[in-house]
């Protein structure tokens, strides 16, 4: 299996242009073309991890957190990242790293993960992406337009939440000229042809358009494809931070935390004062303590996060739990959804889910 198939999968589900700004995710070390056998699969890539790897036999460890994050100005082993990347080099072990975009998926993401294992149901996103999505306007002869239109669905057009081939369509009349240089379908060139046509509007995210593009240039006859883009300002359901779903079986505010310990097997939860009961839960795993106003406007009974600080907690009101198990518990079952996305697409391809402990954080009762 070459390394690039298996990052295609991935990146399939969580696409590289959902990262954030400041992260660093994609392929870390190593070629996309070698050739990979065995794959191992942790939340963060310590010495541990790659000696690990190493004793397994994996050529590639796949990893949520980026161990490259900052730039690297030299290799000289004078800390730990230094010495992972040394020593994966040395050992011919590749490294790729999915980091935020996999949190910023709404289906098979990091936070859909978590919401599985609370067994929350109507799972939407808490903050959904802005400027992340665009109008696509194709014209098209009226006795091409269904090939058009299964095009426009075919290369990722027309999604709206849980609809799919979502297109608007006007029937009209269309003019053009070919000059000098054409070689016109319909009609001859220098003459005026006047004719049938449909114009076909569609919503897509920004990051499939070349991808809806390259799908419509197969499928439109025109020489010159009539079309106009425009980005919106709607924000992308699909996409973005947190996620927030319902409990189909409340469970008593004071009992709640225990209920957080069971479901991510976590060892220690701080909370604020209990609420009557939780129903509604917004979830986002690692650091979400940027999101609690949001979960407070959503109407959340309960929000559960990572890192979050003293003062932060003053931000539930009163009116909401917050709740924090631990930035590595809330994101221990990613390497879960690595696994999925492998054995659906290669049944054969060996993976391991690592069994090195990597929290750095202990805990004293
Ligand atoms: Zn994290």
């Amino acid at each position: 299996m070459k390394l690039f198939e298996i990052i295609e999968a991935i990146e399939k589900v969580a696409p590289p242009s959902l990262q954030e700004d400041y992260d660093n995710s994609g392929l870390l070390v190593g070629s996309p073309q070698s050739e990979v056998k065995k794959a191992l699969l942790t939340l963060d890539t310590t010495e541990a991890v790659v000696q690990e790897a190493i004793a397994e036999g994996c050529d590639l460890i796949i990893t949520h957190h980026p161990i490259v994050f900052r730039g690297l100005k030299r290799l000289n082993g004078s800390n730990y990242v230094e010495r992972v990347v040394m020593a994966a080099i040395k050992n011919n072990i590749a490294i790729y790293a999915c980091h935020t975009n996999l949190d910023n998926v709404l289906k098979q993401g990091v936070n859909s993960k978590i919401a599985a294992k609370l067994g929350l149901s109507d799972v939407q996103i808490l903050k959904p992406m802005q400027q992340a999505l665009m109008k696509l306007t194709v014209f098209t002869p009226h006795t091409h337009a269904d090939a058009v239109r299964e095009a426009l669905f075919a290369g990722g057009a027309g999604h709206v939440g849980n609809y799919d081939e979502c297109s608007f369509n006007i029937h009209g009349q269309g003019t053009f000229r070919g000059g000098e240089n054409t070689n016109p379908v319909i009609g001859k060139k220098g003459e005026r042809t006047s004719l049938e046509e449909q114009r076909i509007e569609v919503l897509l995210p920004k990051n499939r358009f070349s991808q809806v593009m390259k799908s419509l240039r197969i499928a439109h006859p025109y020489e010159e494809i009539a079309y106009y883009s425009v980005d919106l300002n709607n924000a992308w359901q699909d996409a973005g931070s947190g996620l927030i779903g319902i409990l189909e079986n409340p469970v008593r505010g004071d009992l709640f935390p225990a209920f957080i310990k069971e479901s991510l097997n976590a060892e220690v939860v701080r909370f604020t004062a209990p609420v009557a009961w939780v129903k509604k839960v917004a979830v986002c795993g690692g650091s979400g303590a940027f999101l609690i106003k949001n979960a407070l406007q959503s109407g959340a009974d309960a929000y559960i996060t990572g890192d979050v600080k003293y003062h932060e907690f003053f931000d539930a009101e009163n009116r909401m739990m917050i709740c924090d198990p631990g930035h590595y518990e809330t994101e221990q079952f990613t390497i879960e959804l690595f696994a999925e996305i492998l054995s659906e697409k290669f049944p054969n391809f060996a993976t391991r889910f690592s069994h090195t402990y990597t929290n750095p954080i202990q805990y004293h009762y």
